[in-house]
């Protein structure tokens, strides 16, 4: 615990974040929490330059317990390797902490949460934003936008500027990677588009690296 007046140490808040997983680990405050395998929690680093926020975990990430280890997990490295972005300079998580499908055969198909499922989510995110502290946030996909921002997100009309939240933490909005995977026609200039997006936040990440050594 921090002093009342002072603000808590990197030390602090990683203990926080611990305990704060540690109880997610049970959390059954919405439907979602009875069908998926476990609670998904961010990971990365307290300070990290960026938060990237993603909508919930997928199949991979439902097995593994990792947020962003599936498909869209690798397309998210892809474009982070190309721009240079170190993984240890960035915290990843999701909006919605359990993994919502429904079985199609033998497969667990993604089935998009519900505002009222999502809301009883945002807590958990908040309180990852609280003590990561991360200069900006990066939203990926409008279950995303809308939790961050606490307002609907127009993500094609949106994406590639920045927002601010109330507590003035930036705010760059973009596609989510599942729906590049998604796209049928001209994949590589939907990708290149969304680099673009993902480029305007590089300055934050240069002055991280730079401080990093
Ligand atoms: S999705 Fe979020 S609110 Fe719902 S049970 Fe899981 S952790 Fe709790």
């Amino acid at each position: 615990m921090s002093e009342p007046g002072k603000p808590a140490s990197p030390e602090q808040d990683l203990q926080a974040l611990e305990s704060l997983k540690e109880a997610a680990s049970t959390c059954r405050e919405c439907p979602i929490g009875f069908i998926g395998t476990q609670t998904v929690w961010g990971d990365g680093p307290v300070r990290a330059a960026l938060m990237l926020v993603g909508e919930q975990p997928g199949d991979q990430e439902d097995r593994q317990g990792r947020p962003f280890v599936g498909p869209a997990g690798q397309l998210l490295q892809r474009a982070m390797d190309e721009l240079g972005w170190p993984r240890n300079l960035v915290y990843v998580t999701n909006a919605v902490k359990h993994f919502k499908f429904e079985l199609r055969g033998k497969r667990r198909m993604h089935k998009t949460p519900a505002q009222r499922e999502a809301d009883a989510c945002l807590h958990w995110l908040e309180s990852e934003i609280a003590h990561v502290k991360p200069q900006a946030i990066i939203a990926l996909g409008s279950t995303a936008a809308r939790q961050v921002m606490g307002r609907p997100v127009k993500v094609l009309a949106e994406r590639g500027t920045w927002l601010t939240r109330d507590d003035s933490i930036k705010v760059l909005v973009t596609l989510h990677p599942s729906a590049l995977l998604r796209s049928l026609n001209d994949r590589e200039s939907v990708y290149a588009a969304w680099l673009d997006d993902l480029r305007k936040a590089s300055p934050i990440m240069r002055a991280a690296r730079k401080a990093a050594g």
